[in-house]
């Protein structure tokens, strides 16, 4: 008998699955030809490496991870995964598949929100095709006029980059009935900087769940090259991903004429720009550069772009996505 299910967890080569019908959960270990499979320029397993490598057809092993959709045989004595369904995503650091969104969290002080690194955020997680919500967290230790300043900002985003964004204070557990809902039948990843208040935001959540032990049992680990593991969390219908310690997002970087790309808001004003290859540099007559002088775009969010756009150029061989951190 074959059933659909999704992988929760895995240790090695034992994965752990929830049969998406019944809910029920089984061990399994993947199927042998798993290991060498032909896929052709479409397949989602198919990947790029490096900055211009083409997609071409090729034979490469393919390892289920956690968030894949699989097909398990369970009739007989050990139960198989006999195929991987094709990936809505793919993330190395963490080693997570068929993630549908992205909760950022930042604070909105200790340490100041950077609309620096939010805009950087944005531009690689938008890449990745994953839904972003953006937590603001200790909303408690901000003076209310401040608090009111950064709501306004955040109000741009919301309206013309489709960001949702919520106000919580975890130790209070304030702002939490509204962010609930947002996890159901999806599977959530967090992000953020350190001392931003992640595992405190989540333990809030699921109370069961004890990060601490997972960060310390990683720290008594066999240093930089212990195995990580991610595993998911059932909660309200649907699943967090919990990746201990720190890792990166791990994408390919861009070209920097594709980066406008990655600006849902520019992308709508700039079929106004002279030129359509305008890259809203120095080229004349650019509808971006004439919106952010019209306080349509913000200066900040703009300045960032310029910023990007130079560091891309500036660094063409640096891995600019080292940057971003996960914890
Ligand atoms: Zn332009």
């Amino acid at each position: 008998m074959i059933i659909k299910g999704l992988i929760k967890k895995q240790i090695s080569n034992q994965y752990t699955i929830i049969d998406l019908e019944t809910k029920k959960e089984y061990l399994a270990i993947p199927s042998g030809k798993l290991r060498y499979v032909k896929v052709d320029e479409k397949s989602s397993f198919n990947k790029t490496y490096g900055r211009s490598t083409k997609k071409r057809q090729q034979i490469i092993q393919i390892s289920p991870k956690v968030g894949d959709k699989v097909l398990l045989d369970i009739s007989g004595d050990t139960n198989v995964i006999e195929e991987i369904l094709p990936r809505n995503n793919d993330l190395v650091r963490p080693d997570v598949a068929n993630v549908d969104q992205v909760l950022l969290v930042f604070s909105a002080i200790k340490p100041e929100f950077s609309f620096n690194l939010f805009d950087k955020f944005l531009v690689i997680l938008k890449e990745q095709k994953l839904n972003i919500i953006l937590v603001v967290s200790k909303i408690d230790l901000i003076p209310t006029d401040e608090l009111n300043k950064l709501k306004e900002q955040l109000q741009y985003y919301e309206e013309n980059v489709g960001i949702e964004v919520y106000y919580v204070n975890s130790k209070q557990k304030i702002g939490f009935d509204i962010l609930e809902h947002i996890f159901t039948n999806k599977i959530t990843v967090l992000a953020g900087q350190t001392g931003v208040g992640k595992s405190t935001l989540l333990n809030a959540l699921i109370p069961g769940l004890d990060i601490k032990t997972q960060e310390i049992s990683l720290a008594l680990g066999r240093g930089k090259h212990t195995t990580r593991h991610s595993e998911l969390y059932e909660f309200n219908d649907g699943y967090i991903c919990d990746t201990p310690g720190f890792s990166r997002l791990d994408l390919n970087i861009f070209e920097k004429e594709e980066l406008k790309n990655q600006y849902d808001d520019f992308v709508s004003i700039s079929s106004l720009c002279r030129f359509s290859s305008c890259n809203h540099i120095n080229e004349p007559g650019c509808a971006i550069k004439e919106a952010v002088k019209n306080n349509k775009i913000p200066e900040e969010r703009y300045n960032n772009y310029v910023l990007f756009y130079n560091e891309i150029e500036d660094k063409k061989n640096m891995y600019w996505k080292d940057m971003i951190i996960w914890k």
